[in-house]
């Protein structure tokens, strides 16, 4: 895949919302440097624009950060780390998207600061939505920030608690700061000596917890860090928990707020994680099939072929063919050596083509043929328009559409990237005329009950669904504040 080219926007070919972040961390045990690259390259589809390692070595930080994608930056990694060593204690990692106007070299993860004496670094999955209050509370303080992103907020918050309440004690000025955030966090901080995990009290983005037989823990937000490590799943993180690993990796819990009211980011299962991952305690390829199977009895439909579009809608179109009994057949065939490029977004036309260009229809799976076509979900409409368009053009005697979650018509507050609420189709076009306006035969989504029946270790009422139905578990600073 390419790398960014500095001041461009990066653009999804499929024009798909963006997560912003994903997170690895490891304490003690052997090969702790591979098993960060591994957990972390697991997890790329979090983030493809930067990504940054921290260790502590022979007690003291060290830092490696950079544009690109995790190979790519671990590949210039400081030959110092890479030495006979053994020596690395213990690492955080991070890879990132970022939004338009963002510095990439500045906004890259983890961050790293000197506090009072004590070198601390931190790497963030998620939104904070008091940002903008407490940014202008520290500025009128005196705070002079080095970075556009919402986690430097956490880093001035610690050091105001490290100089007056917390006297030095460094995890306490962690939680104090913890408690004065709201929104969506994920975190992991570590010191020359500590590892720290925490999640906020709503666990909006996942971050779950393993172990090795060597004695060492791995924290990532997505549990394929774990199979690709050699690690078991012990637990998550629980809304609401910090978890601390001191000097001999012992872990000690803390409970730094109140979970009043679970708000998991129900997308994680439609999109984003994934399908080898577990998160919010379900297997996300077994929710994903599931959707599938529930969106064929909610929308059942007459035709010869189900066609998932890869690779997002490869599970939920299993299920779909498993239960309507109708064969699936991968008609459309992907060019793996386009994947994502970073392009002008002003570049509609060229966008539009790549979009078309990823996605090869094979017209022996689709002449004559009635296709169903199933998707994970439709954002602004664009990229489905020229899909269908590509199957007639193939062939396709007629062309439906089944969608494994609700419309989109909210944008997201929580870490995710969804275009402004006027550009998604859902409210760009009338229900009545969506069909007609992507050129379908028919069109249908998966229900929001539907899609919450789907989920099996959490009750419905402990995810979020805000895109969806417009309920914000909680709300931005201004209410008029643009979602990402
Ligand atoms: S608004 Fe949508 S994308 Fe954002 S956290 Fe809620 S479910 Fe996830």
């Amino acid at each position: 895949m390419d790398a960014p080219e500095d001041g461009q926007v990066p653009m999804d070919n499929d024009r798909k919302p963006r997560e912003h972040c994903g997170l690895c961390g490891v304490t003690g045990g052997e090969g702790l440097l591979e098993r960060l690259h591994d957990g972390l390259q697991a997890q790329q589809h979090r983030g493809q624009e930067a990504a940054g390692v921290m260790v502590s070595m022979d007690g003291a930080c060290r830092l490696h950060r950079g544009p690109g994608l995790v190979e790519q930056v671990f590949a210039t990694l400081p030959t110092s780390w890479l030495g006979e060593g053994g020596a690395i204690q213990r690492g955080i990692s991070h890879v990132r998207y970022g939004t338009a106007g963002d510095s990439i070299a500045a906004n890259a993860q983890p961050l790293l600061v000197d506090m009072a004496g004590i070198t601390i670094g931190i790497a963030h999955n998620g939104t904070i939505c008091n940002a903008r209050s407490l940014r202008r509370e520290l500025h009128a303080q005196g705070a002079i920030f080095q970075t556009t992103t919402d986690t430097e907020i956490i880093l001035h918050l610690m050091a105001r608690a490290l100089m007056t309440r917390c006297r030095g004690r460094i995890w306490d000025a962690f939680e104090d700061a913890l408690r004065q955030l709201r929104g969506a966090f994920s975190l992991l901080a570590m010191t020359a000596d500590a590892m720290v995990a925490a999640r906020d009290p709503f666990g909006f983005r996942p971050l779950a917890i393993g172990d090795f037989n060597d004695g060492a823990y791995i924290v990532a937000s997505e549990t394929i860090a774990f199979g690709v490590t050699g690690a078991s799943t012990m637990r998550e993180v629980e809304p609401g928990e910090m978890i601390v690993w001191d000097s001999s990796n012992r872990l000690e819990s803390r409970r730094f707020a109140e979970c009043t009211r679970r708000a998991h980011c129900i997308f994680e299962h439609v999109y984003f994680a994934r399908p080898g991952s577990y998160v919010f305690g379900d297997s996300v390829y077994e929710v994903r099939r599931e959707m599938g199977r529930r969106l064929a009895r909610e929308a059942p439909v007459d035709a010869d072929v189900i066609v998932p579009v890869p690779d997002s809608g490869m599970y939920a179109a299993l299920g779909f063919a498993e239960e309507s009994g109708i064969p699936l057949d991968m008609a459309l065939s992907r060019n793996h050596y386009i994947g994502r490029t970073f392009i002008d977004p002003a570049l509609t036309t060229t966008r539009c083509k790549l979009a078309t260009n990823k996605l090869h229809p094979i017209p022996e799976a689709l002449c004559g043929k009635r296709i169903c076509l199933v998707d994970d979900s439709i954002v602004r409409g664009n990229t489905s328009r020229s899909r269908v368009h590509t199957l007639r053009e193939a062939g396709a005697r007629e062309v439906h559409m089944r969608v494994s979650c609700p419309p989109h018509r909210f944008g997201c507050y929580f870490g995710i990237d969804f275009p402004q609420r006027e550009a998604l189709f859902a409210n760009k076009v009338p229900a009545a005329d969506a069909a007609r306006s992507l050129r379908l035969d028919s069109l249908a989504y998966l229900s929001r009950n539907g899609m919450l029946s789907c989920v099996r270790a959490r009750r419905a009422e402990d995810f979020c669904c805000a895109c969806f139905d417009g309920d914000y578990p909680v709300l931005p600073d201004q209410l008029d504040e643009r979602p990402l």
